[in-house]
């Protein structure tokens, strides 16, 4: 097959959807791979990177006129001209919430296979997961920078020092998100607490951390307790498919330390903070009642690098796999299937159907 990877458009997006590593193994298989000029420049991967791995440089019509296109986002409206009917659109593609990016989808044919929504039997998301992994870890650590004074924080180093008391880390929901917050903060050396309403689950980190961690019922009034004497607070439940609950409130927010910080990675579902809202990069915090709030929505991009192979190590099986068989490989493997959004002007995903009014 010919396989498109073009470049990433979307401001401050450095990934790319395919390592020359991934190119090369492709490359074995019998593909022919078109990788946009400087593609993965914003991951550290030079275009002689992409040549040795057997791919040809080209320019972005080149990339898009492939048979199967493999991105990281969405297409945006400069991009929107190349989808087209038989081409295959493998990316993240977040459909609820892009009416314009659907209709566009619809109407010229594109297939739209989604990132978020190939699901493993047992419910889990599994090119969902290494962007989770990588935003918990992240959390733990822009909490440890802006609990710093220059950065505005009390000024609390995260692991203390002997004779002196480490920061209590708080942690709203124990999943991927949670669980490696909770690792990082831990590996610190801070005082971590995990809440969670699922008892499966805090059975599950009280097992994996051995003592190293306390897990807590999430509930109003262990969460009132807790967070007057947190120093940094991690935001990271989800309620798939819904808005995340509100579990610290404004009125907590006075009970707080002056100078500790939020970082509510759930921000992207709304946030499960009530003053939280979404930052950028380039001015990640605010202050409210004192407290710092961190939103980034897309923390991940701060580490292009590490995001690059993280996601490719979960794409490029599926990507071979779309390679080998075409659409046949939706029939040989039901997860791929579930990715399917858009197919010949139909909508395939429910979802998205129900977000819009439209028939699937
Ligand atoms: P997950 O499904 O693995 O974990 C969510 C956890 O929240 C589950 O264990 C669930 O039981 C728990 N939960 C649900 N309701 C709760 C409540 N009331 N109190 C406490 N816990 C509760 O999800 P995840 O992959 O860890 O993702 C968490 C959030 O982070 C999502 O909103 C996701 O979109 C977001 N995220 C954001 C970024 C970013 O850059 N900001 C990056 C990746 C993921």
């Amino acid at each position: 097959m010919l396989i498109g990877i073009p470049k990433e458009v979307k401001t401050m997006e450095n990934r790319v959807s395919m390592t020359p590593g991934a190119v090369e193994s492709l490359v074995r298989r019998g593909h022919t791979v078109v990788v946009e000029k400087e593609a993965g420049i914003g991951s550290g991967l030079p275009d002689d990177e992409y040549l040795s791995a057997g791919a040809k440089m080209v320019t972005a019509d080149e990339a898009w006129a492939a048979e199967m296109v493999i991105k990281v986002k969405e297409p945006i409206a400069s991009e929107y001209k190349y989808l087209r009917k038989g081409l295959l659109l493998f990316t993240y593609l977040h459909l609820a919430a892009d009416r314009a990016l659907t209709d566009i989808l619809l109407e010229s044919g594109t297939t739209g296979i989604a990132y978020e929504t190939v699901q493993l039997p047992d419910r889990s998301l599994p090119l969902l997961t290494p962007m989770s992994e990588v935003a918990g870890r992240m959390a733990a650590q822009e909490g440890a920078l802006h609990l710093e004074k220059p950065k505005g924080g009390r000024g609390v180093l995260l692991g203390g020092v002997p004779g002196v008391a480490p920061a209590n880390v708080m942690i709203l929901g124990g999943g991927v998100v949670g669980t490696n917050a909770a690792k990082i903060a831990a590996g610190m050396g801070a005082r971590v607490t995990i809440f969670d309403v699922s008892h499966s689950r805090l059975q599950y980190l009280d097992d994996i951390f051995n003592g190293r961690v306390t897990t807590m019922t999430s509930t109003e009034p262990n969460i009132r307790a807790a967070v007057m004497l947190a120093d940094l607070v991690i935001g990271a439940v989800l309620i798939p498919g819904a808005k995340a609950p509100n579990l610290i409130t404004r009125g907590m927010l006075s009970t707080m330390k002056e100078g500790a910080v939020i970082v509510d990675v759930a921000v992207d579902q709304g946030g499960c903070v009530e003053t939280i809202k979404a930052t950028t990069h380039t001015d990640p915090t605010y202050v409210v009642d004192g407290v710092i709030h961190y939103g980034v929505a897309n923390m991940p991009g701060a580490v292009p690098r590490t995001s690059t192979f993280a996601l490719v190590n979960q794409t490029l099986p599926y990507a071979m796999l779309l390679a080998d068989k075409g659409l046949d490989a939706l029939r040989a493997n039901n997860s791929l299937k579930l990715g399917l959004n858009t197919i010949d002007g139909k909508l395939t995903f429910a979802a998205v159907g129900e977000a819009f009014g439209l028939e699937t």
